[in-house]
């Protein structure tokens, strides 16, 4: 497939339109993963900004209310799963094909719920990877923009698994201490194999942070060595990498 850049913004809260505004002036896709409501006190935006971003980027579904799937019975969480997707296809007026999992917690048994409710791929908090994944219901991710410490990234990996294919991305984790530098190396190593890199993030992290300019920086980076043809949204990758 050769090297791709995706990225993905979870959790809908009001800053995520600062960085729909930062994505676009590089050019650079996004998936926007919307919960309708957060039970853990986050905001989320009004529906009018939801369906201003749907206009610019895939938008996929992040459960009705953001609850973490491996808290729930089957039943309950089968509801989240599937009213999550109805209510945010009534907001937007158009089918949603992506679903993330909450705080990435799911078990196996959880697939197959994401499925049949219609969506045509997950994504998860997996991270290391410089590539797609092998289950469409399981797309993991390359890193985080976040400054994760390096024993965080190493515990990670061994709780894993896919050790094999993460190695290359913990050994430039673990080697470089200054989390953004990290980041340049991770997607230049994603280039070199044409690979995937995957960033994801909240901007309520970015806000937390102050890391607007130094997000700016890096997604200026990202756009100057990424090709247009290489540039996909969450929901594209998965088409090529699954033949959906
Ligand atoms: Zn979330």
């Amino acid at each position: 497939m050769g090297y791709v850049f995706t990225c993905s913004i979870d959790d809908g809260h009001p800053s995520d339109v600062r960085l729909a505004d930062l994505l676009g002036r590089y050019a650079l896709p996004a998936t926007f993963y919307f919960p309708v409501a957060n039970i853990e006190g986050a905001p989320v935006m009004p529906e009018a900004q939801m369906r201003a971003i749907a206009r610019d980027f895939e938008v996929g579904s992040h459960t009705l209310d953001h609850c973490f799937l491996s808290r729930l019975g089957q039943r309950e969480a089968a509801f989240q799963i599937a009213r999550g997707k109805q209510a945010l296809e009534q907001i937007l007026g158009q089918a949603v094909q992506g679903f993330c999992y909450p705080g990435g917690a799911y078990r196996s048994g959880h697939l197959a719920l994401v499925r049949d409710a219609g969506f045509a791929y997950a994504r998860t908090t997996h991270n290391l990877f410089l590539g797609a994944g092998r289950d469409r219901y399981e797309m993991p991710t390359t890193c985080q923009f976040y400054p994760h410490r390096r024993d965080v990234y190493l515990r990670n990996f061994v709780r894993g698994g896919h050790w094999l294919e993460r190695l290359p991305g913990l050994a430039i984790a673990v080697r470089q201490q200054d989390w953004q530098r990290r980041l340049y190396l991770l997607l230049d190593a994603a280039q070199r194999r044409g690979g995937v890199f995957h960033l994801w993030m909240h901007a309520l992290d970015i806000d937390r942070l102050q890391a607007w300019p130094q997000l700016s920086d890096f997604l200026a980076y990202a756009a100057s060595c990424t090709p247009k043809s290489a540039r996909l949204s969450n929901g594209e990758l998965a088409q090529r990498s699954f033949s959906l």
